[in-house]
């Protein structure tokens, strides 16, 4: 496959155009911590800042049609705007996010009504609003139709009750403008029929906040409590009772199936750099037969991520036949990956990887970071769940008939 990209004058303009605007709004010098842990209120809130520059371009949604607030540009621009705001966060120069997450948006796109859409989606286009996306309950993560949070219609409203954990990113004491929340909304009905899928106001009353101190995570964690919270009925997304499918399209998105124009963990890149001039025992690590061939081995694997990205970055633009099982297939590869990372940083740097003291930690902390979440594969399904799902998207297995009989009674 040849991934090169072809440029015009147009687009060379255009790229022109978004390295004056990084400039102008990032730092500049390197001051944004690896840990998204160590980003306190005010950094966070620097970010959100420069979300909202970027929805008022139509930058953080550049994809998406301009009635919903995207910017409405071709594939070649949405390229260049991520490969160049790649550059910027690479040089931890840019607070906040620069692009929308489809963890947020799969499910309003592919299920939600026009009105909908016109009204939700366009205030995560532009930035003007944040969510949490609240799926995991203590008592179902996996196997996510057994949750237990319900949310019952009285009137105009839903009063709805349960607990989420692992949810959102934001620093204490912020709130985020919206729970993107699941909920059993007719405890009668059948299995995966009886879910509804709501963006309920983040600051209702009954809505209860509590910071996890988690030992690593993407961000912030929070656990989120909702006793009696009368949520407006407006707030639906999709249709009642059919939020199984809500969730679906979202997992989707979350498991690569919309692909990735840029690596989305360069840390291997980093390591081999620094072990370019890095020192085991007094001898260049670099000289050391055994740890050239176990960094080479990463540098594959780190291609084939970088690869399967593309592929499914083309797929999901038209560009080739889409094939279903391929972004479960690349987010496996990378749970798979991240424990390898963290065995091969161990045997090269020893405990010196373990060290978080600015003074004497590798990498800025990088290194120390992906230590702690090199086992942390959890998030968005663990590798034995994404495994069941690649082999229902092959069709094999007795649980692809029977998830193919609940979807097509769902319908
Ligand atoms: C850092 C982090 C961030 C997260 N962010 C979010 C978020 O923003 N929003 C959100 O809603 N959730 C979030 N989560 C939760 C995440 O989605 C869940 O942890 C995940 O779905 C697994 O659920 P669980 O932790 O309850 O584990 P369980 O489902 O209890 O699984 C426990 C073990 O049993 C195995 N297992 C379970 N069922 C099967 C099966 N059928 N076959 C084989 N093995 C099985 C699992 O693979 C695992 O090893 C996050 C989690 C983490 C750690």
């Amino acid at each position: 496959m040849d991934f090169g990209f072809v440029s015009t004058k147009e687009l060379e303009e255009f790229r022109e155009e978004v390295r004056t605007f990084i400039e102008e709004h990032a730092e500049k010098t390197s001051v944004v911590p690896p840990d998204p842990n160590k980003r306190d209120l005010e950094m966070w809130n620097k970010g959100r800042e420069n979300e909202k520059l970027l929805g008022a371009k139509g930058w953080f949604a550049p994809g998406y049609p301009k009635e919903y607030g995207g910017g409405g540009l071709d594939i070649d621009r949405c390229v260049i705007l991520a490969e160049e705001f790649d550059k910027v966060r690479e040089e931890r120069r840019w607070w906040g996010y620069t692009e929308v997450s489809t963890i947020m948006t799969g499910g309003i796109v592919s299920q939600g009504t026009e009105e909908q859409k016109k009204k939700y989606l366009t205030k995560q286009l532009t930035s003007e609003w944040y969510g949490f996306q609240c799926f995991t309950e203590p008592e179902a993560g996996t196997d996510e139709a057994s949750m237990k949070a319900t949310a019952i219609r009285d009137g105009d409203v839903y009063v709805v009750n349960g607990t989420k954990v692992f949810v959102g990113h934001i620093p204490p004491p912020g709130r985020p403008d919206f729970l993107y929340w699941l909920a059993v909304t007719n405890p009668d009905g059948p299995r995966h029929q009886n879910i509804s899928a709501f963006f309920i106001p983040g600051d209702l009353p009954g809505i209860r906040y509590a910071h996890l101190d988690l030992i690593a995570a993407e961000g912030h964690k929070w656990e989120v409590i909702c006793e009696n919270v009368r949520c407006p009925a407006d707030r639906l997304i999709g249709v009642e009772n059919k939020g199984w499918l809500v969730g679906q399209a979202t997992l989707d998105a979350e498991h690569g199936g919309g692909g990735a124009v840029v690596p989305r963990n360069k840390l291997i890149l980093h390591l081999i750099d620094y072990c370019k001039t890095a020192k085991r025992n007094g001898k260049l690590v670099r000289e050391d037969p055994r740890y050239r061939d176990l960094l080479v081995q990463l540098y594959i694997e780190y291609q084939v991520g970088r690869l399967w990205g593309f592929r499914n970055f083309a797929m999901a633009q038209g560009n080739i036949p889409r094939v279903r099982y391929t972004g479960t297939q690349t987010a496996l590869h990378g749970k798979l990956l991240s424990p390898k990372v963290g065995k091969v940083i161990m045997e090269i740097l020893g405990a010196h990887c373990l060290i978080d003291n600015p003074d004497l930690r590798a990498l800025e902390g990088e290194i120390e970071l992906a230590i702690r979440l090199a086992d942390v594969t959890h998030i968005a399904g663990t590798p034995e769940t994404q495994k069941i799902q690649m082999s229902r998207a092959l069709g094999l297995g007795r649980s692809a008939i029977q998830a193919m009989q609940a979807s097509q009674a769902s319908r």
